[in-house]
């Protein structure tokens, strides 16, 4: 089967081959990894006792380690566990902080978003988590400002295609729903949120008395894949003393790339910025990256001290405590999978799975393009394709019913699914590239699907 419809990653072991690409391994060869790796854990667990209790490493051991970026090239497996050893706590945090500068720096994000100065990233689970903490950091920095009883006039900005998880950390925040503004979008703009409107928007809230506090930009939106001009907007959200997240959950793996990095011009102006490495990224659910410039607005925010939890190396101030950062106290070891797939693969053959993905979506696009009964709604810029079988000219509803029974019947055949999204009242068909073992010969196959199924719905017409 075909699954081409989302962005998430089933993750897969790759391996990289004599011709220099990347391959998925074989059954044998994954059987052998996995060995390895159980071995280890095995040996490791033989051993436990001698092992101290506690970890006995000092504050920022491991950064000195590992080298400052991640590598261009793939390391081996065999390199990889020589490179660590027993694994607790320390090494959990440490290396966080150490992969999502690695990320960081290969997303060319500011300075400001690394571990060294006052900023840094913490891996949330999901996009909707990191939004909802940076949402309540920005609401207490902004209540601290203009008093604690000013929360129902606090507003936030974003665009009608924004995703939901917003709303739901407005509601979780005690945001006020009627201060949520979602300002609408056209086609006009490709569904990009217009500086303009905004301005307008926020200028007309201050003189009614409320107080503009969050903006919420998107990079890659669910839908389309519209792309918010970070620049303007940071400007706008900076002048009126606004805290600028930017979600870049989808799109942010792309601008590894260096020919897609444009897509985050900007983000120079954003307090927060996230990626979901678990959607593009080749790390298994769940792993979102989230890097913020002020990590004290976010513990100021989040941070207890029940006694027992006092430590010298907190009360010092010498560590990071993630624990700050997040709801859960207790945190998995993410980093570590984050880690392995930026060791695994290197930088190149990173760069080289998106550009991939974005090189069928285009021949997708291609296909569509050279078939009249069908129209593509908005440009294509990564990996999403929106499209629709055209309606005839006395369709009443546009078409509507048309694509939703095209939609049901080529995924009743159980050889590819796809989603659909509204845009403009119109409803859409979405094909999207993402899954890691997809190649030509499958988008060929999927189109095949479509133009079977279109020729019998039009016929039945
Ligand atoms: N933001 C965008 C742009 C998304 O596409 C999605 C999910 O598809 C989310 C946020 C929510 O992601 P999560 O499930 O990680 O909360």
């Amino acid at each position: 089967m075909l699954c081409l419809s989302d962005h998430f990653v089933l993750s897969v072991l790759w391996i990289e081959h004599r011709d220099g690409g990347l391959r998925p391994m074989d059954a044998d060869q994954l059987r052998e990894h996995a060995h390895k790796m159980v071995d280890f854990i095995a040996d490791y667990y033989k051993s436990i006792e001698n092992f101290p209790v506690l970890s006995q490493v000092e504050p920022g051991y491991l950064s000195r380690m590992l080298p400052d970026s991640a590598p261009n090239h793939p390391e081996s497996l065999e390199d990889i566990f020589n490179g660590f050893s027993w694994i607790t706590s320390p090494a959990a945090t440490e290396l966080e902080m150490i992969v999502l500068d690695w990320l960081a720096k290969l997303l060319k994000l500011p300075d400001d978003f690394l571990s060294g100065g006052q900023g840094g990233g913490v891996i949330q689970g999901t996009a909707s988590e990191a939004v909802l903490v940076v949402l309540l950091a920005a609401r207490d920095k902004m209540l601290r400002t203009v008093g604690k009883n000013a929360l129902e006039k606090l507003v936030v900005y974003t665009s009608d295609q924004t995703h939901s998880a917003l709303q739901k950390a407005c509601q979780i925040g005690g945001i006020q729903p009627e201060n949520c503004r979602l300002l609408e979008t056209d086609s006009t703009s490709n569904y990009a949120l217009s500086p303009d409107v905004l301005c307008e928007t926020i200028a007309h809230d201050i003189a009614i008395g409320l107080i503009p506090f969050f903006l919420c930009a998107t990079v890659g939106t669910t839908s389309s894949t519209a792309v918010d001009p970070l620049l303007p907007l940071g400007k706008i959200a900076k002048s009126n003393g606004m805290w600028f997240h930017v979600d870049a959950a989808y799109a942010g793996s792309a601008c590894i790339c260096p020919e897609y990095r444009h897509y985050i011009d900007g983000v120079e102006e954003a307090d927060s910025f996230n990626m979901n490495a678990h959607k593009w990224f080749l790390t298994n659910f769940d792993c979102s990256a989230l890097w913020i410039k002020d990590r004290n607005a976010l513990a100021q925010s989040l941070s207890t001290n029940p006694e027992y939890l006092k430590n010298k190396a907190s009360q010092a101030n010498m560590v990071v405590d993630y624990k700050d950062w997040q709801i859960p106290l207790g945190r998995r070891f993410r980093s570590l999978k984050l880690w392995m797939v930026l060791q695994l693969y290197g930088i190149e053959n990173l760069q080289c799975y998106i550009r991939n993905h974005i090189k069928l979506a285009q021949q997708f696009e291609v296909l569509v393009a050279q078939d009249l009964r069908f129209e593509i709604v908005t440009p294509r810029i990564f990996s999403l394709v929106c499209f629709r079988l055209l309606p005839s000219q006395n369709s009443k509803d546009h078409g509507n019913e048309l694509n939703h029974h095209l939609l049901d019947t080529v995924n009743s055949t159980g050889k590819v699914f796809l989603s659909h999204t509204v845009l403009s009242g119109k409803y859409i068909l979405r094909f999207a590239v993402g899954a890691p073992l997809t190649e030509e010969r499958h988008v060929t196959a999927a189109w095949k699907v479509l133009q079977d199924e279109a020729s019998a719905l039009l016929r039945s017409l």
